[in-house]
């Protein structure tokens, strides 16, 4: 196994991913639930940044914590010009044999949000960071790597999991030991972020938040759907870059 060091980024949790990474693209494995939200995440995200179908065609695009592609490949086939970047070193070589076994044309890199923020600054018409704050040792630091990645009136979103007793009775609880729906420790509770403290990062990194919507996953029914007034479990923000006057 090998990663790339990085300041921000827990090893266990790389391991971890990269014990699955076979498993991306296995819709009935440990990354079903994940294929099953990625429809309405990627209406979420188009809906945020412009709403018409073409609106996220042709822009440059940064998918953070990308794992085997998921979102990376959606917003691809979506027209955008797309760079996934992921610490575990597995995860990245499925997601390139994925997309070159689909004749996609994505991009990825084995690389940190930070690192890419010092090479890179504002370059990025919109980067989504789906799925894995709750996974960093501090999710303040990436959202601060992220909002100097976009571009200044560009677009980011994040989604992950609040913090509060039904988000521990369904995601711990229920997804780890009752349902196994995924392997047990795949969430620390104590990293689960409220969207009050999201909304306080990113206005500290100078993004401002301009929507926070829930996303109910139903996992006997294998569906997901996108929920304003719900954010009780899984929800995802968008924030915008003040664009330069
Ligand atoms: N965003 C993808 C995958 C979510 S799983 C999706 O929603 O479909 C969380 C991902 O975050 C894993 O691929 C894991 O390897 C990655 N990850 C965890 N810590 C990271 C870090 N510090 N830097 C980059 N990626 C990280």
């Amino acid at each position: 196994m090998t990663t790339v060091d990085a300041g921000n980024v827990d090893h266990d949790e790389i391991r971890r991913f990269e014990a699955l990474a076979a498993r991306w693209w296995d819709t009935g494995g440990e990354m079903g639930a994940l294929h099953v939200i990625n429809p309405p995440r990627l209406r979420y995200i188009r809906q945020r940044t412009g709403g018409a179908a073409a609106s996220i065609a042709g822009k440059r695009t940064l998918d953070v914590g990308c794992g085997g592609g998921i979102l990376t490949e959606a917003l691809a086939e979506a027209g955008a010009d797309t760079l996934g970047i992921d610490l575990a070193a597995a995860s990245i070589e499925v997601a390139r044999q994925h997309a070159d076994a689909n004749g996609l044309k994505v991009a990825y890199r084995l690389i940190g949000a930070e690192a890419l923020a010092d090479e890179q600054p504002a370059s990025f018409d919109l980067v989504c960071c789906l799925e894995m704050l709750e996974h960093v040792p501090d999710p303040a630091e990436t959202v601060a790597a992220i909002a100097a990645l976009v571009k200044p009136g560009g677009d980011v979103v994040f989604s992950t999991i609040n913090r509060n007793p039904k988000s521990y009775a369904l995601m711990i609880v229920g997804a780890e030991y009752v349902a196994r729906i995924v392997p047990r420790g795949t969430h620390d509770y104590a990293k689960f972020i409220r969207p009050s403290e999201l909304d306080r990062w990113c206005r500290a990194a100078g993004l401002v938040p301009q929507d926070v919507t829930g996303l109910r996953y139903n996992p006997l029914l294998k569906s997901a759907s996108l929920n304003a007034s719900d954010l009780d479990v899984n929800y995802l923000m968008h924030c915008r870059k003040p664009a330069e006057d």
